[in-house]
């Protein structure tokens, strides 16, 4: 898939109030800091796209992107159909300073979306590869399989350790879940910085779309 067009939607408290889902979605999200707008912006090939949603006011929202891409076999034959989905970049959890309320709030909002969306093909869950696997971000994923939510584990900054210790996090974090899960979800390692991971994250979601139309 070759990336045409990415432009900022819209900002939504609810998923109700989220745009009507008559295309394909792909949802973001992850523990603050994780690398999400790196990630997103890396993947839409734009410096400052993620940034909207990290400006006042937008931080605890639904925040939606329209993309437009040429799946891969028209790249090869020259012009052909234009896929178009939306990318929705999550508010992230692990805020320093947040009241109850505002966490129950936000909780409500992400698992309300998460849950209820209908035209959510894949929630792409980040990973810090730096880290040994966290409490947190298990308990959400097994909250995930609850749900019966489908993801994609994305661990994010590998080029900021060296290749033994991300691939002893990566292996720690799957031999975690191995513990509770009977199939494991599939994974991409990334880094915005080195452009890694973008071509194997940009195929799951073509074959996702083309998997869902076939449907
Ligand atoms: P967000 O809060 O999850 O949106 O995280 P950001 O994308 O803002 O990234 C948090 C910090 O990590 C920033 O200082 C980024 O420059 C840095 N960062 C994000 N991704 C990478 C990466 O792949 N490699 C490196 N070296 N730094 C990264």
């Amino acid at each position: 898939m070759l990336i045409k067009s990415a432009k900022y939607i819209i900002s939504s408290p609810d998923y109700k109030k989220c745009p009507k889902p008559d295309i394909p979605e792909f949802a973001f999200f992850g523990r603050s800091n994780v690398g999400k707008s790196s990630l997103i912006n890396m993947l839409c090939n734009q410096k400052n796209l993620a940034r909207i949603s990290g400006s006042p006011g937008k931080t605890q929202l639904i925040n939606h992107f329209e993309v437009t891409a040429s799946p891969h076999a028209s790249i090869l034959q020259g012009e052909g159909p234009v896929l178009r989905w939306y990318l929705v970049d999550l508010p992230g959890y692990g805020f320093a300073k947040v009241s109850q309320r505002q966490r129950k709030n936000w909780e409500k909002m992400i698992s309300d979306y998460i849950r209820k969306r209908e035209n959510l093909l894949s929630l792409f869950l980040l990973i810090d590869s730096r880290h040994p696997p966290q409490k947190n971000d298990i308990d959400f994923i097994n909250q995930l399989g609850d749900w019966k939510v489908p993801f994609c584990l994305v661990f994010t900054k590998t080029d900021k350790e060296t290749q033994k210790t991300v691939s002893k996090n990566v292996n720690d974090f799957l031999s975690t879940m191995q513990e509770t899960w009977y199939e494991l979800p599939p994974h991409i390692i990334t880094s915005a910085l080195k452009k890694h991971g973008r071509e194997k994250m940009l195929k799951f979601i073509e074959s996702q779309i083309v998997e869902q139309a076939k449907r």
